[in-house]
Protein backbone atom coordinates (compact mmCIF):
# COMPACT_ATOMS: atom_id res chain seq x y z
CA UNK A 1 0.00 0.00 0.00
CA UNK A 2 3.19 2.54 1.23
CA UNK A 3 4.85 1.86 -2.24
CA UNK A 4 1.32 2.21 -4.28
CA UNK A 5 1.12 5.58 -2.74
CA UNK A 6 4.58 6.53 -3.16
CA UNK A 7 3.98 5.51 -6.91
CA UNK A 8 0.65 7.70 -7.26
CA UNK A 9 2.66 11.20 -5.36
CA UNK A 10 5.25 10.96 -7.72
CA UNK A 11 3.40 10.38 -10.71
CA UNK A 12 0.97 13.85 -9.61
CA UNK A 13 4.20 15.14 -9.09
CA UNK A 14 5.80 14.76 -11.93
CA UNK A 15 2.64 15.70 -13.91
CA UNK A 16 2.37 18.85 -12.40
CA UNK A 17 6.30 19.52 -13.03
CA UNK A 18 5.99 19.04 -16.70
CA UNK A 19 2.61 20.94 -16.73
CA UNK A 20 4.27 23.94 -14.96
CA UNK A 21 6.86 23.82 -18.33
CA UNK A 22 4.53 23.64 -20.46
CA UNK A 23 2.78 26.66 -18.98
CA UNK A 24 5.97 28.69 -19.15
CA UNK A 25 6.11 28.07 -23.10
CA UNK A 26 2.81 29.54 -23.36
CA UNK A 27 3.47 32.58 -21.16
CA UNK A 28 5.12 34.49 -24.25
CA UNK A 29 5.39 38.26 -22.69
CA UNK A 30 3.43 40.27 -25.27
CA UNK A 31 4.18 43.61 -26.97
CA UNK A 32 2.63 47.38 -28.50
CA UNK A 33 4.40 48.94 -30.48
CA UNK A 34 3.43 51.98 -31.56
CA UNK A 35 4.67 53.81 -34.19
CA UNK A 36 3.88 57.38 -36.18
CA UNK A 37 3.95 61.27 -35.90
CA UNK A 38 6.66 63.32 -37.77
CA UNK A 39 7.94 61.28 -40.22
CA UNK A 40 11.59 62.85 -39.95
CA UNK A 41 12.40 60.25 -37.07
CA UNK A 42 11.50 57.44 -39.33
CA UNK A 43 8.75 55.69 -37.77
CA UNK A 44 8.36 52.84 -39.96
CA UNK A 45 11.80 52.05 -40.37
CA UNK A 46 12.00 52.19 -36.60
CA UNK A 47 9.35 49.34 -36.58
CA UNK A 48 11.26 47.06 -39.40
CA UNK A 49 14.42 47.37 -37.53
CA UNK A 50 12.93 46.12 -33.94
CA UNK A 51 9.91 44.33 -34.41
CA UNK A 52 11.85 41.20 -36.02
CA UNK A 53 14.14 41.79 -33.32
CA UNK A 54 11.43 41.29 -30.75
CA UNK A 55 9.67 38.61 -32.44
CA UNK A 56 13.02 36.96 -32.79
CA UNK A 57 13.32 36.87 -29.17
CA UNK A 58 9.93 34.98 -28.44
CA UNK A 59 7.72 37.69 -27.64
CA UNK A 60 4.55 38.33 -29.05
CA UNK A 61 4.18 41.95 -31.26
CA UNK A 62 1.50 43.40 -32.13
CA UNK A 63 2.71 46.55 -34.54
CA UNK A 64 -0.14 49.72 -34.48
CA UNK A 65 0.47 52.96 -36.75
CA UNK A 66 -2.54 54.37 -34.63
CA UNK A 67 -2.54 55.42 -30.85
CA UNK A 68 -6.26 53.93 -30.37
CA UNK A 69 -4.71 50.74 -29.84
CA UNK A 70 -4.30 52.72 -26.43
CA UNK A 71 -8.11 52.18 -26.36
CA UNK A 72 -8.27 48.72 -26.58
CA UNK A 73 -9.30 47.35 -24.02
CA UNK A 74 -8.41 44.10 -24.47
CA UNK A 75 -4.96 44.73 -25.80
CA UNK A 76 -4.13 46.92 -22.71
CA UNK A 77 -5.10 44.42 -20.40
CA UNK A 78 -3.24 41.55 -21.70
CA UNK A 79 0.32 43.20 -22.88
CA UNK A 80 3.52 43.42 -20.76
CA UNK A 81 5.78 46.47 -22.63
CA UNK A 82 4.43 49.56 -24.67
CA UNK A 83 7.00 50.64 -26.90
CA UNK A 84 6.54 54.00 -28.51
CA UNK A 85 7.87 55.85 -31.56
CA UNK A 86 5.43 58.44 -32.14
CA UNK A 87 7.11 62.48 -32.37
CA UNK A 88 5.27 65.70 -31.82
CA UNK A 89 1.31 65.03 -32.73
CA UNK A 90 -1.07 64.72 -30.23
CA UNK A 91 -3.39 62.21 -28.03
CA UNK A 92 -6.40 62.60 -27.12
CA UNK A 93 -7.55 62.48 -23.30
CA UNK A 94 -8.59 58.78 -23.69
CA UNK A 95 -5.92 57.62 -25.04
CA UNK A 96 -3.46 59.37 -22.69
CA UNK A 97 -5.79 58.00 -19.53
CA UNK A 98 -5.72 54.63 -21.22
CA UNK A 99 -1.91 54.46 -21.57
CA UNK A 100 -0.91 56.20 -18.09
CA UNK A 101 -3.17 54.08 -15.94
CA UNK A 102 -1.86 50.77 -17.99
CA UNK A 103 2.09 51.70 -16.94
CA UNK A 104 1.06 53.70 -13.36
CA UNK A 105 -1.67 50.73 -11.91
CA UNK A 106 -1.27 47.72 -14.16
CA UNK A 107 2.67 47.89 -14.03
CA UNK A 108 3.29 47.75 -18.03
CA UNK A 109 6.66 48.94 -19.30
CA UNK A 110 6.86 51.63 -21.80
CA UNK A 111 10.37 52.11 -23.79
CA UNK A 112 11.44 54.24 -26.68
CA UNK A 113 13.83 56.41 -28.13
CA UNK A 114 14.47 60.32 -29.08
CA UNK A 115 11.50 62.15 -29.92
CA UNK A 116 9.39 58.93 -30.18
CA UNK A 117 8.90 58.73 -26.64
CA UNK A 118 10.44 62.21 -25.13
CA UNK A 119 8.87 64.90 -27.77
CA UNK A 120 5.03 63.84 -27.94
CA UNK A 121 2.27 65.15 -27.25
CA UNK A 122 3.68 68.25 -25.76
CA UNK A 123 0.79 69.49 -24.33
CA UNK A 124 0.88 66.98 -21.75
CA UNK A 125 2.69 67.28 -19.06
CA UNK A 126 1.85 64.18 -16.94
CA UNK A 127 2.58 61.71 -19.88
CA UNK A 128 6.30 63.65 -19.67
CA UNK A 129 6.28 63.20 -15.64
CA UNK A 130 5.81 59.66 -16.84
CA UNK A 131 8.44 59.42 -19.39
CA UNK A 132 11.37 61.70 -17.23
CA UNK A 133 11.93 64.21 -19.72
CA UNK A 134 10.85 66.51 -22.49
CA UNK A 135 12.97 67.13 -25.39
CA UNK A 136 13.45 70.99 -25.92
CA UNK A 137 16.68 71.51 -28.33
CA UNK A 138 19.39 70.03 -29.98
CA UNK A 139 21.59 73.19 -30.56
CA UNK A 140 23.60 72.80 -33.97
CA UNK A 141 21.45 70.53 -35.07
CA UNK A 142 23.24 66.93 -36.53
CA UNK A 143 26.65 67.19 -34.71
CA UNK A 144 29.62 65.55 -33.33
CA UNK A 145 29.35 64.38 -29.50
CA UNK A 146 30.08 62.09 -27.22
CA UNK A 147 28.30 59.87 -24.93
CA UNK A 148 29.44 58.73 -21.61
CA UNK A 149 28.93 55.87 -19.75
CA UNK A 150 28.30 56.99 -16.71
CA UNK A 151 26.90 53.79 -14.72
CA UNK A 152 28.93 51.06 -15.81
CA UNK A 153 27.64 48.01 -13.31
CA UNK A 154 24.08 48.19 -14.46
CA UNK A 155 23.32 44.96 -17.09
CA UNK A 156 21.99 48.00 -19.51
CA UNK A 157 25.26 49.58 -19.76
CA UNK A 158 28.08 47.47 -18.53
CA UNK A 159 31.41 46.40 -20.60
CA UNK A 160 30.52 49.44 -23.04
CA UNK A 161 32.55 51.88 -23.67
CA UNK A 162 31.34 55.96 -24.34
CA UNK A 163 31.48 56.45 -27.85
CA UNK A 164 31.00 59.02 -30.46
CA UNK A 165 27.65 60.33 -32.26
CA UNK A 166 27.02 62.08 -35.57
CA UNK A 167 23.58 63.33 -35.18
CA UNK A 168 21.31 65.45 -32.66
CA UNK A 169 22.38 65.94 -29.42
CA UNK A 170 19.41 66.58 -27.26
CA UNK A 171 18.97 69.00 -24.22
CA UNK A 172 16.26 68.23 -22.55
CA UNK A 173 13.94 69.03 -19.35
CA UNK A 174 14.41 65.91 -17.05
CA UNK A 175 13.64 64.32 -14.00
CA UNK A 176 15.84 64.44 -11.29
CA UNK A 177 14.28 60.82 -9.57
CA UNK A 178 15.28 59.23 -13.06
CA UNK A 179 18.39 56.91 -12.57
CA UNK A 180 21.07 58.10 -15.38
CA UNK A 181 23.23 55.36 -17.09
CA UNK A 182 25.09 57.66 -19.36
CA UNK A 183 24.98 61.31 -20.55
CA UNK A 184 26.94 63.81 -22.62
CA UNK A 185 28.67 66.91 -22.51
CA UNK A 186 27.18 70.38 -24.27
CA UNK A 187 30.55 72.10 -25.67
CA UNK A 188 28.90 75.33 -26.09
CA UNK A 189 29.74 75.84 -29.48
CA UNK A 190 25.91 76.61 -30.56
CA UNK A 191 24.55 77.99 -27.46
CA UNK A 192 27.77 79.46 -25.40
CA UNK A 193 25.63 79.83 -22.09
CA UNK A 194 25.02 76.18 -21.35
CA UNK A 195 28.90 75.31 -22.23
CA UNK A 196 30.04 72.28 -19.49
CA UNK A 197 26.32 71.21 -18.93
CA UNK A 198 25.79 67.43 -18.52
CA UNK A 199 22.89 66.01 -20.19
CA UNK A 200 21.35 62.15 -19.68
CA UNK A 201 20.99 60.52 -22.77
CA UNK A 202 19.92 57.21 -21.10
CA UNK A 203 17.92 56.34 -18.13
CA UNK A 204 15.29 53.83 -16.18
CA UNK A 205 12.70 54.61 -13.73
CA UNK A 206 9.95 53.77 -12.40
CA UNK A 207 6.42 55.52 -12.77
CA UNK A 208 3.55 54.14 -10.24
CA UNK A 209 3.95 50.21 -10.65
CA UNK A 210 5.49 50.69 -14.22
CA UNK A 211 9.01 50.19 -15.27
CA UNK A 212 9.94 53.09 -18.05
CA UNK A 213 13.34 52.86 -20.12
CA UNK A 214 14.63 55.74 -22.46
CA UNK A 215 17.34 56.82 -24.36
CA UNK A 216 17.91 60.09 -26.68
CA UNK A 217 19.77 58.44 -29.30
CA UNK A 218 17.50 57.92 -32.52
CA UNK A 219 17.05 60.50 -34.40
CA UNK A 220 17.50 58.49 -38.00
CA UNK A 221 17.19 54.77 -37.73
CA UNK A 222 20.91 54.09 -38.81
CA UNK A 223 22.19 55.87 -34.89
CA UNK A 224 21.27 51.63 -34.22
CA UNK A 225 24.13 51.11 -36.62
CA UNK A 226 26.41 51.82 -33.85
CA UNK A 227 26.52 48.93 -31.89
CA UNK A 228 26.66 50.43 -28.61
CA UNK A 229 23.72 52.27 -29.07
CA UNK A 230 21.42 49.16 -30.25
CA UNK A 231 23.21 47.24 -27.46
CA UNK A 232 21.67 49.76 -24.86
CA UNK A 233 18.27 50.47 -27.02
CA UNK A 234 17.75 46.08 -26.98
CA UNK A 235 19.12 45.89 -23.45
CA UNK A 236 16.86 48.70 -22.02
CA UNK A 237 13.67 46.75 -23.68
CA UNK A 238 14.38 43.31 -22.83
CA UNK A 239 15.22 45.55 -18.52
CA UNK A 240 11.38 47.04 -19.07
CA UNK A 241 9.88 43.48 -20.03
CA UNK A 242 11.69 41.62 -16.74
CA UNK A 243 13.99 39.44 -18.96
CA UNK A 244 17.29 41.13 -18.59
CA UNK A 245 19.91 38.96 -16.55
CA UNK A 246 22.32 40.53 -14.15
ZN1 LIG B 1 15.33 64.27 -33.97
Amino acid sequence: MKIFLKGIIFVIFTLSASQSKDLKVDEKKSILFVYGGWEGHEPVKCRDLFVPWLKKQGYKVTSSPSLDSYLDEKLMNTVDLIIQIYTMSSITKDQEKMLLNAVKERGVSIAGWHGGLADAFRMNVEYQFMVGGQWVAHPGNIIDYTVNIINSKDPITRGLNDFSVHSEQYYMHVDPSNEVLAETTFNGEHAYWIEGTKMPVVWKKKYGKGKVFYTSLGHTVDVFDIPEAITIMQRGILWALGDLTD
